[in-house]
C-alpha cells in the first residue's frame, strides 16, 4: 500500500519553484515585525525569490505533488501524510500545474458523490463515541490577546485556527490562518499590536458567528454542517459554549477515509 502511494505521488526537488502559502506569510511576518513603530521595508520590497532564498534557506524546495491519474484516496494520504493543505496536480509530461486540491473539495466531491453509495453505518453515531477530532491541549486565543500573540500561537503550533475565547472559555469567534490575507490585503500588517477583537472586527470577508458542534451530535449532521458552510473545521462545544474540542475536515478524512483502510493516525 505505501509503496503504492509513493509511486503516484510526487516527492521529488522540483524545477517549479514551490508552494509560498499564508502560513509562510505568518512566519515571516511574525519574523520581521518588531513593534507598530517600526516598518517592515523587507516585506514590500522583497521579491518571492529573495524569500525563497531567505526563508527555505536550511531545506531544499520540495515540492508534494500528485500526477492526474492518481487516486483521490492518493491526494488524502499525501495531504494528511504531508499535514499540508494544498496539494498541485501536476501533469508528468508538461510539469504544469492542473489543478490544487484541498481538503474541501475533496469533501465536497466526496460528499455529492456518496449520495450514491450506501454511506457507512458509523455515520448516525455521536462525535463523543467515535472519538473524531482533537479533544486535548486545544490551541485558544483570548479575545483581550493580541494579533501578535495569536500569530505566535500559529508559529508554534501546527494548526489551521484558533478559537477565540472570553474568561470562561466560551468561544467568541474563529481566526483562521485564511483571516491573516486580509492583513495583507489591507496592508495592516504594520501594527500587530491590536487586540483579537480589534483584529476580527477588521476582516472583510468572514463567515458571521461561530461554526460549532456538540459531543452528542451524530457525525453526519457534523458532516452536512461542515459542506454547507464551506469551512475547514467545527468548533466542538459544550452546553456552555465552552471549548472542547476541534473537528477539522484533516479528521474526517483520516476517520473516514485512511483509517478504514487500514491506515491510522496520520494526524498524531
Ligand atoms: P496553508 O498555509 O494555506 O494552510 P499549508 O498548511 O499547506 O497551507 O502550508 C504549510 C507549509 O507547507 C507551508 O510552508 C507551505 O509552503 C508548505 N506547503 C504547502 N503545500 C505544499 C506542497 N504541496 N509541497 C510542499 N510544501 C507545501
Ligand atoms: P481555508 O480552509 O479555505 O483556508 P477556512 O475554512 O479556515 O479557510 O476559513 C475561511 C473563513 O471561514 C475564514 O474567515 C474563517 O474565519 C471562517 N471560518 C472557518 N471555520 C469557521 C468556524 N468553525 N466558525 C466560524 N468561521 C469559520
Ligand atoms: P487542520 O490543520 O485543521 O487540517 O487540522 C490538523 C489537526 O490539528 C487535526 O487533528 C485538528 O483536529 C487539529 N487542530 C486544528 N485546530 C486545532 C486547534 N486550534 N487546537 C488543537 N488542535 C487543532
Amino acid at each position: 500500500m505505501g509503496q503504492q502511494v509513493a509511486e503516484v505521488c510526487g516527492n521529488v526537488p522540483s524545477p517549479l519553484p514551490g508552494m509560498l502559502t499564508i502560513t509562510d506569510f505568518i512566519n515571516i511576518l511574525h519574523c520581521y515585525y518588531k513593534s507598530p513603530l517600526v516598518q517592515m521595508y523587507e516585506l514590500e520590497s522583497h521579491k518571492i525569490e529573495t524569500w525563497r532564498d531567505v526563508y527555505l534557506k536550511s531545506s531544499p524546495p520540495l515540492l508534494i505533488s500528485i500526477s492526474p491519474d492518481a487516486s483521490l484516496f492518493d491526494a488524502i494520504y499525501s495531504l494528511l501524510k504531508h499535514k499540508i493543505h494544498r496539494l498541485p496536480v501536476i501533469d508528468p509530461q508538461s510539469g504544469n500545474v492542473l489543478h490544487i486540491l484541498t481538503h474541501k473539495r475533496i469533501l465536497k466531491f466526496l460528499h455529492i458523490f456518496g449520495k450514491k453509495v450506501p454511506k457507512p453505518v458509523f455515520v448516525q453515531r455521536q462525535i463523543q463515541e467515535l472519538g473524531i477530532g482533537t479533544f486535548r491541549n486545544i490551541a485558544t486565543v483570548h479575545q483581550t490577546a493580541t494579533l501578535y500573540d495569536a500569530l505566535s500561537i500559529f508559529v508554534d503550533r501546527r494548526v489551521s485556527a484558533l478559537p477565540v475565547v472570553d474568561e470562561g472559555g466560551k468561544v467568541v469567534a474563529l481566526y483562521s490562518k485564511f483571516d491573516v490575507i486580509n492583513l495583507a490585503a489591507q496592508k495592516t500588517y504594520n501594527n500587530l499590536h491590536v487586540t483579537m477583537l480589534e483584529a476580527l472586527c477588521r476582516r472583510t470577508c468572514f463567515v458571521e458567528g461561530v461554526i460549532k458542534c456538540y459531543p452528542d451530535e451524530t457525525l453526519e449532521t457534523v458532516i452536512d454542517r461542515l459542506v454547507t458552510a464551506e469551512v475547514h473545521r467545527l468548533v466542538l462545544v459544550d452546553r456552555g459554549d465552552v471549548v472542547r474540542g476541534i473537528i477539522s475536515l484533516s479528521d474526517l478524512l483520516q476517520a473516514m477515509v485512511l483509517t478504514p483502510a487500514g491506515i491510522e493516525a496520520l494526524l498524531s
